[in-house]
């Protein structure tokens, strides 16, 4: 976005290898780093990244976005409906996920499809959003919701609105969920999409995977249960380190949300 320094979502730190990033595109730190944040440009300027993304790629592309919480509903509603046109396959966290009555007013305005969840931590932050159809996509981790049974619930109550799954994926899931939550889409009726970001070198020494990522597609491998054995020997060699996330400031200070 013209005008701001640092943002979230390009990758600034790590070498880019001809086509994907190797890690999650979030600055990292002992304390949290500092990023500008503007919504009046970002509304601005999103609709017009899609017009370019379309007229280069075509229609059959399919395109997600992240709005990463930080707009009030109307705000979302307004980007939700002027992204109708690009015809996207999903548009992710348009609001803080603790006010779950906010997607009402959301959905009223558009029909762009949308997903939420990856910062929900149970069966109940749901109940509402399931019942009153205002998603398309559920977004939780199985680690981050209970483990693969309350998901499951989850997206079994989904499944009956036509909700399918899309649940989250960089590379903060370790391998050890990410191997639970392929395994749970595979046994629901009404699998989505798995978001999936390549780990690197280091986690792929302490994770040992059966599992498998070709042209698109993940598979289990053969191994018994999740097919992920963890390495203490390798983990050992590396010992936690503080890693916080960023904050926002918009440009007269004010602290925003990341
Ligand atoms: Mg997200």
């Amino acid at each position: 976005m013209p005008g701001l320094k640092s943002i979230y979502g390009i990758a600034s730190n790590a070498p880019y290898d001809g086509g994907r990033y190797d890690h999650e595109p979030a600055q990292r730190g002992d304390l949290p780093a500092e990023e500008d944040w503007d919504t009046h440009s970002y509304l601005r300027r999103v609709p017009t990244v899609f017009e370019a993304v379309r007229s280069e790629f075509g229609a059959e592309l399919p395109l997600l976005h992240d709005s990463h919480h930080r707009l009030t509903p109307i705000q979302a509603a307004k980007l939700g409906k002027s992204l109708e046109p690009y015809d996207l396959f999903w548009l992710e966290d348009v609001t803080p996920a603790e006010n779950q009555e906010a997607l009402r007013l959301v959905r009223q305005h558009t029909t762009t499809p949308l997903a939420i969840g990856e910062i929900f931590n149970t069966v109940w932050d749901y109940q509402l959003i399931i019942r009153e159809q205002l998603i398309d996509y559920v977004r939780s981790a199985v680690t981050h919701t209970g483990g693969i049974t309350h998901p499951k619930k989850v997206l079994d109550s989904a499944g009956q609105y036509q909700i399918k799954s899309g649940m989250h994926g960089p590379t903060d899931i370790s391998p050890v969920g990410l191997a639970a939550q392929m395994h749970l889409g595979l046994a629901i009726h009404n699998f989505g999409i798995q978001e999936y970001m390549k780990h690197g070198a280091r986690t792929d020494e302490v994770f040992e995977q059966s599992f498998t990522f070709t042209d698109g597609l993940l598979h289990p491998g053969e191994q018994p249960g999740l097919g992920v054995e963890l390495n203490l020997a390798e983990a050992a060699k590396h010992p936690y380190q503080r890693a916080y996330l960023p904050f926002n400031r918009l440009a007269d200070g004010t602290v925003h949300d990341w």
